[in-house]
Order: structure tokens, then C-alpha cells, then sequence
């Protein structure tokens, strides 16, 4: 039997409820579910690398043979891991006699699993003492001043800050929208501990909007709506988060319509967050939308590969260690949908550096996050190496290679350069340092700036795109495939 998709999502979002969506993306997101085989009872799965296999089966194996287990309705499961596409398999867990276990109807917190290592848990953000009303509590590390700001987060950057020093004043509703992991909850948490430093007085709750649906339901079990509808009486600042998870329930928004009104006629500050804008909400009642388009709608976009670069810079700083210019713009350039999922190569590369004593490197970042389909990147030593990356860059374009390391600025051959660049740190293990040296350049900062311009360029413009890729086959010849 192929395993179905919606088995392997149903399994991750049970262990995101136990160890946090952190975790998932950092690991449990790199494996691929491959089959499961019903005769043997084994459950085939692919990981990028060893690595990810040895810290998902050291750390979580009971995890996986537990919830696996009840998802598939089996008392005893096994795991095998390959290495992705190659089907080299890397190891095998059968399950001891010892350790069955009866499937049970309801989930329950499995008693055997192990914390995870320190190294990992050495880049989790802590947990403020500042706790809100209904147990929800503020993340100490999400802060304003730990936010990257760039233009892909400005608007909802600036609007949030402004809100938070002018409560229920300025934008109200304040509503941030954009993609799941590009820092909504983080600016909604960074609003509240402003408040609560600047104004003692203020009552702040911030809520997920999925508790907020639950904590409804609840309280209309136990007949206790009235009081649910009041326990937001005193509140100076609602943040509800993903509010799209009101959708299609009408009794919640209801509640929720006449919550808001009660806050928003008193001059009481709402922030709402959602992945989508208000308008592009399905199943939201009209007048519900109407509200949350009243006030401020600002959008959070995937940040440009700068900015990329300066948050992996600021989290890394933000857990004491320091990762070079070149390494962030390794991992900065590895594709990704969102910063949680950047954040997890961080954590990735990080801990296995800590793990194995190794210094963070971009030889190290290439081994932890390449995974094995991708072709191998020209060597260092191998005898392409810049100067013939120079060579098919400049003939492709009808130029030297003197051209190109020459100081000459006209329009054409700088961007030509650029794209040189570009190339090599895409296709060696040169840092940004010595490809500087190769042109002739003191400062690396002029190869990011290079790098950036052709990754903006490239997303603009579709011949340019074409024109690398281009030149990207003619690379590829020389690629070998691991
Ligand atoms: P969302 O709520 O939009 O799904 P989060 O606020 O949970 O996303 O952000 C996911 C992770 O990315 C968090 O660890 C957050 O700190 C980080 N993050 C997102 N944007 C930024 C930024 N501009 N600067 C610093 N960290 C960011
Ligand atoms: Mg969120």
C-alpha cells in the first residue's frame, strides 16, 4: 500500500500538537513518506541525509512508531529509512516486544519520549514569566527589536509599532496578513510585550483564533457563553491570530462579531492576523469582513534574499553564536517558503556543528541541508573553479574574462560581472571574500550586492531568467551527480 498524503499530514499535525511546529519544520518536514508495507508492518520513509535520520530516529523514534502505529491501527510498526533518492537504505528500527503498545481510541501524551537534545533546544526561544489571561503567553524572543525589517515586512513593521504606542488610536483593526511562517505571530507577540512594558495597566490578550473557536465551543457545552462573551470585557488589546480559523463557523462569529464591536466601540485595540486578506476569506460572514477591512490591512511578503541574510544573522545572534556572511548566504539562498522553514536550516546546520564539535562552515551547512538529488557543486580544487566559471560567463556573453575583471563600469559588462558572481558562489565552495579577491574587490559586501541584484532581477525578468538558465546548462555538463 502507498502511504496517502493525508495519513503522513495527519501524523505530522499530531506530532506538531506534542513537540511544536518548530521541531516539524526543522525535521520532520526533510523526511518523505515513501510506503508502507502492510505484510511486514514496516513503514518506508526517505531522509535527505544521515544526519536528519540519526536525530530523528535518536530523538523521536518513539514518536514515530507511536503515532504511526495508531494512525494505521497497528500495535507494532517499524521504520525503515532510505537516503532520498537513492533508496540506499540507512537504517531500519523494529520495534522490541517490550515496547507494544494498545491502540488507543483517544491520543495521549506518550509517556517515553525523550526531550530533545540540548543542542537543539539551545535555539528555542524561551518562554516569558509574563503570563496572559487564558494561559496564552507572550514568546520572550519575539520582540520588536528582534524583527528583521525589509520592504517585504515594512508596512506591517511600522503599523504595528505604531498601533502598539497608540492603542485602539491610530490603525484599529490593525490587520497582517501574508503566508504562514513569514512573522505575523511574531509581530502580534512584539506588540504585546511593548504594551505590557510601556503600559502596566493594559490588559493584553493574545490568542490563537483556533483557541478562541475552541475555548467558544467549550463554553457553550457547559452553558457558560455569557461569561466567555465577558471575559473580554476588560481587555485594552485583543491579538487573535489566524483568524481565518473562524471561517464556516457561524455560531464563533457571531460571538466574535459582537466581541469586536463591544472592544472597537469602546476604543479598545484589535489586531487580527490571517493568511489571507479579509476579502479572500472563505465562509466569512459580510459584515464580519466589512469590520476587519475598517481599519488597516497590511500584507507580509516572502523577504528578498538580503533580508533573508540579516534574520538568520539576527537569530544567530539572538542564541549567542555567530554564523559568517558566507554561510548565512548558503543557507539564505537554499529555496524556502517561509522563515520558520530558514530558521529550521539554521537550527539544522547548528546543531549538527554543536553535536559533532565542528565550527559552522559552508562545507558543513552543504552537508547537513544538500540533499542527495542535488548535483554536487564544482569543487574548490577542480580545475573549473572561478576562473572558468569567468570564462563561460564572459563568452556567453561576448566578453574576456579581462572584461570582467577589469574596473571598466559600463552597464552591460557590470551586470555581466554580477552574474559571474552569482554563479560562482552557486557553484563553488569559494566564500564571498575570495570571489571579492577574484574581481579585485577589498569589500565582499559588493558580491552580496551583486548576488542580491540577480536573484531580484531574475524574479523580474523572465529573459534574464532565461539567459541563466542558459548558462546554467552549459554548467551542468560539468555537474556530477552524487
Ligand atoms: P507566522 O505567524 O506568519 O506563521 P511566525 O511569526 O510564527 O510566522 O514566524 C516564524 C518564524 O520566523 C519565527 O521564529 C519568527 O521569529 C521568524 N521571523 C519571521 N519574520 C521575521 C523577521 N522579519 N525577523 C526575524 N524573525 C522573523
Ligand atoms: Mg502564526
Amino acid at each position: 500500500m502507498v502511504i496517502t498524503a493525508a495519513l503522513w499530514q495527519d501524523f505530522l499535525t499530531i506530532v506538531r500538537e506534542e513537540v511544536g511546529s518548530r521541531v516539524v519544520e526543522t525535521w520532520f518536514k526533510a523526511v518523505k513518506p515513501v510506503r508502507w508495507d502492510a505484510v511486514s508492518k514496516v513503514m518506508y520513509l526517505e531522509a535527505p541525509n544521515q544526519f536528519v535520520q540519526q536525530w530523528l530516529m535518536t530523538h523521536y523514534s518513539d514518536l514515530f512508531r507511536l503515532h504511526l502505529g495508531r494512525l494505521l491501527n497497528e500495535k507494532q510498526v517499524s521504520i525503515s529509512f532510505a537516503l532520498e533518492g537513492t533508496g540506499a537504505e540507512l537504517c531500519s528500527v523494529v520495534q522490541r516486544p517490550d515496547e507494544s503498545f494498545q491502540p488507543a481510541t483517544a491520543f495521549s501524551q506518550p509517556k517515553n519520549i525523550r526531550p530533545a537534545a540540548t543542542a537543539e533546544r539551545a535555539v528555542m526561544p524561551a518562554i516569558s514569566k509574563h503570563h496572559l489571561r487564558s494561559k496564552v503567553v507572550l514568546i520572550d524572543a519575539y520582540r520588536f527589536d528582534t524583527f528583521v525589517v525589509g520592504p517585504s515586512n515594512a508596512l506591517a513593521f511600522s503599523a504595528a509599532q505604531a498601533a502598539a504606542e497608540n492603542l485602539g488610536k491610530l490603525y484599529n483593526p490593525l490587520f497582517l496578513y501574508g503566508g504562514s511562517g513569514l512573522g505575523k505571530t511574531h509581530l502580534l507577540h512584539a506588540m504585546g510585550h511593548y504594551v505590557k512594558e510601556y503600559n502596566k495597566k493594559a490588559t493584553i490578550l493574545y490568542q490563537p483564533a483556533d483557541r478562541f473557536v475552541h475555548d467558544f465551543v467549550q463554553a457553550i457545552r457547559t452553558n457558560k457563553a455569557y461569561e466567555f462573551e465577558m471575559r473580554y470585557r476588560d481587555v485594552d488589546m485583543l491579538l487573535l491570530d489566524d483568524v481565518q480559523f473562524i471561517s464556516k463557523k457561524e455560531q464563533t462569529q457571531e460571538i466574535f462579531f459582537r466581541i469586536f464591536n463591544m472592544l472597537h466601540q469602546q476604543g479598545k485595540q484589535l489586531v487580527l492576523t490571517s493568511d489571507s486578506m479579509p476579502c479572500d476569506i472563505e465562509g466569512l460572514a459580510d459584515r464580519i469582513r466589512t469590520r476587519l477591512e475598517g481599519g488597516l490591512v497590511a500584507d507580509i511578503h516572502m523577504p528578498s534574499l538580503e533580508t533573508k541574510i540579516a534574520i538568520l544573522h539576527k537569530k544567530a545572534e539572538a542564541n549567542n553564536y555567530v554564523v559568517e556572511d558566507d554561510v548565512a548566504y548558503f543557507i539564505g539562498s537554499r529555496e524556502c517558503s517561509s522563515i520558520r522553514e530558514l530558521e529550521g536550516m539554521l537550527i539544522r546546520v547548528v546543531a549538527y556543528a554543536a553535536l559533532t564539535k565542528q565550527p559552522v562552515t559552508v562545507g558543513l551547512a552543504r552537508k547537513v541541508l544538500l540533499s542527495s538529488r542535488e548535483p554536487r557543486r564544482i569543487d574548490a580544487g577542480n580545475q573549473v573553479g572561478l576562473i572558468g566559471i569567468a570564462k563561460v560567463v564572459a563568452k556567453h556573453f561576448n566578453y574576456t574574462v579581462r572584461d570582467l575583471r577589469s574596473t571598466k563600469r559600463n552597464k552591460d559588462l557590470v551586470q555581466v560581472r554580477h552574474v559571474a558572481m552569482h554563479f560562482m558562489k552557486k557553484l563553488t565552495v569559494y566564500s564571498l571574500r575570495e570571489i571579492g579577491v577574484f574581481f579585485e574587490r577589498k569589500d565582499h559586501t559588493t558580491v552580496i550586492n551583486a548576488l542580491e541584484k540577480v536573484e531580484k532581477q531574475r524574479l523580474s525578468d523572465h529573459h534574464f531568467d532565461r539567459e541563466l538558465r542558459a548558462i546554467e546548462r552549459k554548467f551542468n555538463l560539468r555537474y556530477e551527480e552524487r
